[in-house]
């Protein structure tokens, strides 16, 4: 299932990659203009203590609707609470949100992202403090390929790391947290840019 999502994800590179110029521009243009606006409505939110996605209190936990705003530790929260955030939301946009809520508090002081593009065996690994919370993503290319029989783990996967106040509290082996198909997309384009940039 995974090597067909992958197969996607290439076919979509490649389209992308056959765009004109003007095409790219337009597309950007409407990227740009609504990522400025989701973020006009993330500030709002955040102002009043509310999230951005679910509308409810920055503070509530509520088991029936898994959102990404769990990962503030609410009081209720436990780690295998996780999975359900990571079954309604991709990487991205979990990463996304919480890198809106660090530069909240500190604009660009508080992500760390050790990737380089092409170097060792990982496709990204980032870390993201906010108070007293640090949350960590890592993908080994062996993940992104999935690396083990068991169910959760063959599939293209990455790991998750949280620690509050610098205690572990979720551990990168823990979870397997799947991708969602978008992400195996914009993986497979980013994927596809980068070789095209390295073979000019
Ligand atoms: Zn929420
Ligand atoms: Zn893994």
């Amino acid at each position: 299932m995974s090597d067909e999502l992958r197969r996607k994800g290439q076919r979509f590179a490649k389209f992308l990659s056959e765009l004109t110029g003007e095409q790219i521009a337009e597309g950007n243009k409407a990227n740009f203009e609504s990522a400025q606006n989701q973020f006009e409505r993330f500030k709002n939110d955040y102002n009043q203590g509310r999230c951005y996605l679910c509308h409810k209190e920055l503070k509530s936990f509520s088991k029936r609707t898994p959102c990404i705003h769990w990962l503030l530790k609410p009081k209720g929260f436990k780690k295998k609470d996780l999975l359900a955030i990571a079954d309604n939301y991709g990487y991205f946009q979990i990463q996304s949100l919480l890198r809106w809520y660090a530069n909240e508090e500190s604009f660009g002081k508080n992500i760390n992202s050790l990737k380089e593009e092409g170097s060792g065996n990982k496709l990204f690994e980032v870390t993201i403090k906010y108070k007293n919370i640090e949350w960590s993503f890592s993908c080994a290319k062996s993940d992104y390929m999935g690396h083990e029989k068991s169910q959760h783990s063959k599939h293209a996967h990455y790991h998750f790391q949280m620690r509050v106040d610098n205690r572990p509290y979720i551990n990168f082996n823990d979870f397997h947290l799947p991708f969602s198909e978008m992400d195996i997309l914009h993986i497979e384009t980013m994927h596809s840019q980068s070789a095209r940039v390295k073979q000019r």
